[in-house]
């Protein structure tokens, strides 16, 4: 919690922690930013209000990391593209070779982050 980059979202961690997925969006124009997002990529406006989101979305493009031991899972890092629009960085648990793009993930409402800091999302059934 220290990082200057955890500030902006630390609403995005406070309601995930709680089971809540909220995401960013613009009070002037109504269109949803990235949780990373600091003004609105529609209007420029910095009137972002944290709303609900679904927590759902479709992996984008992705980075596959190895597992450490043979037969473990692999942890994707993910362009994630939500249902409302806007894209976020995840890390996605998946055997590998599993995860690709347009597969559809969900949220995982835990506080918990991977290696890298970020939220984790599940592949969904297709
Ligand atoms: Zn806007």
């Amino acid at each position: 919690m220290q990082q200057a980059s955890s500030v902006p979202l630390a609403p995005f961690w406070a309601a995930i922690a709680n089971g809540k997925f909220l995401i960013p969006q613009c009070a002037v124009c109504g269109q949803w930013q990235s949780p990373a997002s600091a003004r609105c990529a529609n209007c420029g406006s910095d009137l972002l209000a944290w709303k609900p989101g679904r927590g759902t979305g479709r992996i984008y493009s992705l980075m596959e990391r190895l597992p450490a031991e043979p037969g473990g899972e692999a942890i994707v890092v993910a362009v994630v593209e939500l249902d409302e629009g806007p894209r976020m960085l995840a890390a996605v648990r998946a055997r590998p070779g599993v995860a690709d793009a347009g597969k559809p993930v969900a949220a995982a409402l835990t506080a918990e982050r991977s290696p890298e800091g970020l939220p984790f999302f599940t592949l969904s059934a297709s």
